[in-house]
């Protein structure tokens, strides 16, 4: 190879003024075992790390400041691979944090072997602070789509709640009762489990309306459903309002005479109880009608009229009664 300098004062005359104005640190150090021993460092090297004079030891300087062996990394690296590689380092040096792209190139003796390591280093630490914003607002905008997405998904919540639910008795309304009765009778096929159905049906209900008027008539549904609720509660049942003064109790894996034993309870329940609605106590009765699927495979639409039928014939019988049908 050519010699890059005719001259070798050329050379060092360059190399000086390199060495004194350079606003990045440089430093030449030789590889001693495990260890770079600095041959010298440029003003710049020693503003950032005054320790960083000839002699001095970069596995100890590095022990100083954090993990030695990752700190070096890449002069072992390049020592082993005898190619020149940079990194980021983020060291703190007197409580302060740097960020240093740094060069290392592996230099080679005249036999070609690894003998000098060449360092560099950008410093990159006014970029830090800018790069620390920027982190900061990410984390902020990342926090606001996530308390944002929460607002929404409960939204949505409410919404799809809101959607299965009648207004004025909060029990589930008749469009998700449908839903659920036809998943229920399509799962006592599969498992062929017994599923009873309850149809009620408040009695003379048009009386109390047209007694003591429709807002009362609807203060009385409220107090009714929050009874049907609070019966079947510890139960896998479901309660929903089928319309009107109509309510249905769907009672999954239920045998009818289980099922026939909980509305007697139930109606006993509901004659015995005192509906205190504008200081007044009413009494209420409700009739119903008991459909079990025996035989399988049940039939939604089959199982909800003969519950219908049933409760025909207990308002027949007299009210304040139930009948039951099996299909
Ligand atoms: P039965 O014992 O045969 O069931 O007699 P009933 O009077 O309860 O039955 P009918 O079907 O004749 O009347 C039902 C009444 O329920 C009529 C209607 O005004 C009332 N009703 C239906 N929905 C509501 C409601 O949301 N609020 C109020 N206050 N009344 C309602
Ligand atoms: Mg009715
Ligand atoms: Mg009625």
């Amino acid at each position: 190879m050519e010699p890059l300098f005719q001259q070798t004062e050329q050379l060092q005359h360059f190399f000086e003024q390199l060495y004194e104005k350079s606003l990045n640190p440089f430093w030449i150090a030789e590889v001693v075992d495990n260890d770079f021993i600095i041959i010298i460092a440029n003003p710049a090297a020693q503003r950032v790390e005054p320790r960083q004079v000839a002699g001095a030891s970069i596995r100890q300087l590095a022990e100083s400041i954090g993990d030695a062996d990752e700190l070096l990394a890449g002069y072992y690296q390049a020592v082993k691979t005898g190619e020149s590689l940079q990194f980021e380092q983020r060291p703190w040096i007197k409580d302060k944090e740097y960020l240093f792209r740094t060069l290392i190139v592996p230099i080679k003796n005249t036999s070609g072997d690894i003998t000098h390591i060449w360092g560099s280093a950008h410093n990159l630490t006014d970029f830090l602070d800018p790069q620390k914003e920027l982190l900061a607002m990410n984390k902020l905008l990342d926090e606001k789509v996530k308390e944002r997405t929460q607002q929404l998904n409960a939204a949505v919540e409410k919404l799809e709640r809101l959607s299965i639910t009648d207004d004025l008795t909060e029990l589930a309304n008749r469009r998700h009762f449908d839903q659920q009765f036809n998943q229920a009778v399509a799962q006592a096929n599969t498992t062929q489990e017994p599923l009873s159905l309850v149809y009620l049906d408040i009695d003379y209900f048009k009386q109390f309306n047209d007694q003591f008027g429709h807002s009362l008539g609807d203060k009385c549904l409220q107090l009714v459903a929050g009874q049907l609720a609070d019966f079947f509660e510890a139960q896998d049942a479901l309660v929903a309002r089928y319309g009107g003064e109509e309510f249905v109790v769907l009672l999954p894996k239920m045998e009818e005479v289980d099922a026939q034993q909980q509305v007697k309870r139930l109606l006993e329940n509901i004659s015995a109880a005192h509906f205190h609605i504008d200081n007044y106590d009413h009494r209420i009765t409700i009739s119903a009608g008991v459909a079990t699927a025996t035989t399988l495979p049940a039939n939604a639409d089959a199982l909800l009229k003969a519950a219908d039928d049933a409760l025909y014939e207990a308002k027949r019988a007299g009210r304040n009664t139930y009948m039951t049908r099996a299909v």
